[in-house]
């Protein structure tokens, strides 16, 4: 990453003698001096390096005097060059981008211009060491001046692998959706003038295809829609750049950093002014994911002509991102209109990050491109270990020493696709930072694809409790071995009785855990399928709480409930649930809220919304059922308190800021009853409901000010995406013991 032409060039400008090389530990420089000159040196190691470059720790000691005369690099041989980190995949940087639009740079326009700084890395490795033959640069020699270039410990650069140019690198066409080439001079041009026309373009990126539109043509958007089964999920967009960003949604100092990051993320953010764009791009949905232009096609597309498309994952539906472009104009012929293609290969999919800032700090959302293979560093060194994830927004883990290479975003092991990109990323990942596992984790979900395939392996292997997971990630993101009071609010997840898991407070480290309190478990009529229609769920608890007469509210009128509570009382396929994102759903759709949803938790982030940030003043504190174990949240208590609400004619406003309220105080005051039973002050939030802004945000604050210390996720993601992690820690835990 630029590292050691780095040192070289700041201890040349400096005027310092010695040496730059790798080594297995990381790189060694030896310099020779004046006291004033190692200082300077000091000093500008830590401000001048190269972004894609990250400094751990630094280990000095006095060395006798030698005879340099200069200042060199040693050339790493074998064993050494093997260690070298493989970065993410980054934006494209300043100098390249001052050069792609400067009409007298020999890359003018090119649109694969990158750099030492910038460009792609992580998805175009085939096999280490990281070298040119061992990417897909291989099939494009270096031109002379490439390789002037590229030789040249002074240039920008020096051994940047993808560096080309358009004599000797990748190029780009457009095809019909038959894959017919077209016949056009300029095929940046004409994308840009199809897509003005409001045709969709599947584009080849960094880490796979997009499928883009004009995100003012609301035609255009609605049969993107149609074509990729994707009724009401907001669409992210790419803006031109940040003052255009500003008019549309609300961004303050944070979140433009991050914008603009090397990562270049998708930001969701709240929606400003959305007047010139098509209403249909994030329908019901007062928040938006945007991204500014990040590889040098996507700037030179958005460069005159547009300011706004739509960009989104090129797949039907879950499937994984396209990279391939055969593969490409197969899956996506039906989809879109026209392809504009290029010749330098994917290796690996990586989709789109997401972050989002919750409590003033940016914490990721979907941990991929940009992020992904940057490790996530352990306290200790420690045997290695593959975790292989959950189910849903799926990623892996493998630990080597004292590093975590959490996988980029796998997405939901439902399909054959899905299943064979987890298999490929767990394969590379191995290979390119040769790691050879010794134990293999797992959820404890049987059903899970990652769980067989996990017991097929020929490993010893460790079963995890999903919650524990969480939990664990929380704790080693955040360098803790203590036991701690984990706040676990999630969707799904199997808990060792057999039942479905999902509202846990959980006493635990590393090592094991205790179930201290939880929702009190309810049967889901129809398993899945409930989970796709909220007022069954609503309807089950109301049974619960009413017995077969459930009273009579407006969410409920004209609804067949007999099925559903024969389901129930007959005990047919309605497993049991603690779930925080069941009891969501449950109240969303009792509330007036989704009694249908078109994508994942979009009953409780409508809801959520519904309350327009605002906690109000109305609160219940849910009764606790008393267990000998345990306590469980009273679900009978919470619908007679909502059904009381609703029948006295509260909005859905009204009634959203109470229950978010209500949850607030009944999750401190049981907190506070577990720090009174076991001394433990220190707290973990973790769980897909915790990107509930509202939730999580207003609890942080109690909890803070009641002198809890509460740690939360800011490196993955809380939700199912994090959960590898967790997996990593509490497999080195059972190991040390
Ligand atoms: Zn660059
Ligand atoms: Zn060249
Ligand atoms: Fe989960």
């Amino acid at each position: 990453m630029g590292f050691r032409p780095f040192i070289y060039n700041l201890a040349r400008d400096i005027g310092l003698r010695g040496s730059v090389s790798n080594t297995s530990e990381g790189v060694k420089v030896k310099i020779q001096g004046s006291s004033a000159q190692h200082a300077e040196f000091d000093q500008r190691l830590g401000l001048e390096a190269p972004p894609l470059s990250t400094i751990i720790s630094i280990d000095a000691e006095d060395i006798p005097l030698s005879d340099d005369t200069e200042f060199i690099i040693i050339p790493s041989a074998g064993q050494a060059a093997v260690s070298t980190l493989i970065a993410p995949d980054v934006a494209l940087c300043e100098d390249c981008r001052q050069e792609l639009f400067d009409p007298g740079d020999r890359r003018f326009h090119y649109p694969f211009i990158n750099c030492t700084n910038c460009g792609p890395r992580y998805t175009i490795i085939e096999n280490i060491p990281y070298d040119r033959p061992f990417t897909s640069m291989k099939d494009f020699p270096l031109c002379q001046d490439c390789k002037t270039e590229y030789e040249d410990p002074e240039d920008r650069r020096f051994h940047a692998q993808p560096n080309a140019c358009p004599v000797c690198g990748p190029q780009i066409w457009l095809t019909d959706a038959s894959g017919m080439r077209q016949d056009v001079d300029d095929p940046i041009l004409k994308t840009v003038q199809l897509l003005t026309e409001g045709k969709i373009l599947a584009i080849k990126g960094l880490g796979g295809f997009h499928l883009a539109v004009d995100a003012g043509n609301e035609t255009a958007v609605a049969t993107l829609r149609i074509a990729k089964g994707r009724a009401e999920k907001p669409f992210a967009l790419m803006i031109r750049d940040l003052e255009m960003a500003h008019q549309i949604v609300q961004l303050d100092p944070a979140e433009e950093q991050a914008l603009s990051s090397i990562q270049a993320p998708i930001l969701l953010a709240s929606i400003k002014d959305l007047t010139d764009l098509a209403p249909n791009i994030a329908p019901g949905n007062d928040r938006l994911g945007i991204m500014l232009p990040y590889t040098p096609l996507h700037h030179l597309l958005l460069n005159d002509t547009l300011s706004v498309l739509v960009m989104t994952s090129a797949n039907f539906s879950e499937e994984p991102i396209c990279i391939d472009n055969d593969e490409a104009l197969e899956r996506l012929s039906g989809m879109a209109d026209y392809f504009l293609l290029h010749d330098r290969d994917i290796y690996l999919r990586s989709d789109d990050s997401v972050v989002t800032e919750m409590a003033g700090e940016i914490r990721p959302i979907r941990r991929s491109r940009g992020s992904a293979p940057r490790p996530i560093f352990l306290k200790n060194k420690g045997p290695a270990i593959l975790a292989v994830g959950g189910e849903l927004k799926n990623t892996i883990a493998l630990s080597k020493d004292d590093q975590v290479f959490l996988s980029q975003h796998i997405g939901d092991l439902e399909n054959l696709e899905a299943y064979e990109f987890f298999q490929m990323t767990m394969e590379h990942i191995k290979r390119i930072f040769e790691i050879e596992p010794e134990l293999i984790v797992h959820d404890l979900h049987p059903e899970y694809l990652a769980t067989k395939w996990a017991r097929e392996q020929d490993l010893p292997l460790l079963g995890v409790q999903h919650h524990h997971a969480h939990l664990a990630a929380c704790m080693l993101e955040n360098g803790l071995d203590e036991p701690v009071i984990g706040i676990i609010m999630d969707g799904t997840g199997f808990g060792t009785d057999g039942t479905i898991w999902g509202g846990e407070f959980l006493i635990g480290d590393l090592h094991g855990f205790q179930r201290k309190a939880f929702f009190e478990p309810m049967p889901l009529p129809g398993g899945e399928a409930a989970i796709r229609a909220p007022w069954r769920i609503g309807a089950s608890y109301l049974h619960h709480s009413y017995g077969v007469e459930l009273p009579a509210i407006p969410a409920l009128l004209n609804k067949d409930l007999t099925p559903i509570i024969q389901m129930i009382e007959q005990g047919l396929n309605s497993p049991l649930t603690s779930s925080c994102g069941r009891l969501f759903d449950a109240v969303a759709a009792l509330s007036g809220g989704r009694q249908e949803i078109r994508y994942e938790a979009q009953a409780a982030i409508e809801f959520m919304q519904a309350a327009h940030n605002e906690l109000g003043l109305d609160f219940t504190n849910f009764d606790l059922l008393k267990h000998e174990n345990h306590h469980a949240i009273s679900i009978s208590h919470i619908m007679h308190e909502l059904v009381r609400r609703i029948n006295s004619g509260k909005s859905i406003t009204a009634l959203s800021q109470w229950f978010h309220h209500s949850l607030i105080k009944t999750f401190v005051h049981i907190a506070e009853l577990l720090r009174n039973d076991t001394g433990i002050a220190k707290l973990v939030l973790s769980g897909g409901v915790f990107q509930n802004q509202l939730l999580f945000e207003g609890l942080l604050q109690v909890l803070e000010r009641d002198q809890f210390e509460v740690y939360t996720h800011g490196q993955v993601p809380s939700n199912d995406g994090g959960l590898a992690l967790g997996q990593i820690a509490i497999g080195r835990g059972f190991l040390s013991f």
